[in-house]
């Protein structure tokens, strides 16, 4: 089987150096760009399988870039991780808004970053993700084809909207989205409704999702995710309205 080929887009020589020894450790072709510009030629003339980018380089940021790889036909289905400096920045989070996959904030331990760079690749084989039939995620099912979600085995009465915006959830456990990109998700690109509009459908959401309500999680200042592990038992949980 071919390596998995990953391209590193790192200013920092030292990190990119520790990266490529540790990834290559582990099976992994690597190759590094020094810019993004570098990069995105790399990126385009021989696609990678994943993009580690650094969110501080010289010249183009590291959000130029990865909205630039992700609107291109011919890099947007390459997951990027986007590699951030100090975790209060937001930036990690606007990350999310253009498009990247996951991220990683400095310092990390290679061996997150390398179980991340596994899921991701993993997501990706799984390809057809896409086009499966069922999605499950902590008691949670979706039934596409019969359009039905059960929580726990009990079936719940979700309108089309809803039943949209769990979907884009559960797709993709962990990441944080953006009440915009949740917009387009549940009710199309053209949809003309207000950001509250969003607010309103999760509170409902949540609500029929019952004591698992607290999977879907309130991120400040942007939107919701859905939470990898089960909510702790707090059940206060948050209402979702103080951002
Ligand atoms: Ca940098």
């Amino acid at each position: 089987m071919a390596k998995p080929r990953i391209l590193i887009i790192e200013d920092e020589r030292a990190l990119s150096e520790i990266l490529e020894i540790n990834l290559q450790r582990e099976g992994f072709e690597t190759s590094v760009a020094q810019d993004g510009s570098q990069g995105l030629r790399l990126a385009q003339a021989s696609v990678p399988d994943l993009i580690l980018l650094d969110l501080m380089l010289p010249g183009k940021s590291g959000l130029d870039i990865c909205r630039e790889l992700k609107t291109s036909p011919v890099t947007k289905h390459v997951p990027v991780i986007m590699i951030t400096a100090k975790s209060e920045e937001t930036d990690q989070l606007i990350g999310f808004a253009t498009g990247a996959d996951d991220y990683v904030t400095k310092p990390f331990s290679v061996k997150v970053l390398i179980q991340r760079v596994r899921r991701e690749l993993r997501r990706g084989e799984a390809g057809g993700e896409e086009d499966r039939d069922t999605l499950t995620h902590l008691g949670i099912v979706i039934d596409r084809v019969r359009h039905k979600v059960t929580v726990d085995g009990r079936e719940l009465v979700l309108t089309p909207t809803e039943f949209r915006l769990l979907e884009a959830l559960i797709r993709r456990v962990g990441r944080a989205f953006s009440r915009n990109e949740l917009m387009d998700a549940g009710m199309g690109e053209d949809a003309v409704v207000l950001e509250r509009t969003i607010d309103v459908h999760i509170k409902s959401l949540r609500k029929k999702l019952g004591d698992h309500s607290g999977l879907i999680e309130t991120v400040r200042g942007l939107g919701y995710r859905m939470r990898e592990t089960p909510a702790p038992a707090t059940d206060e949980n948050d209402d979702a309205d103080e951002n």
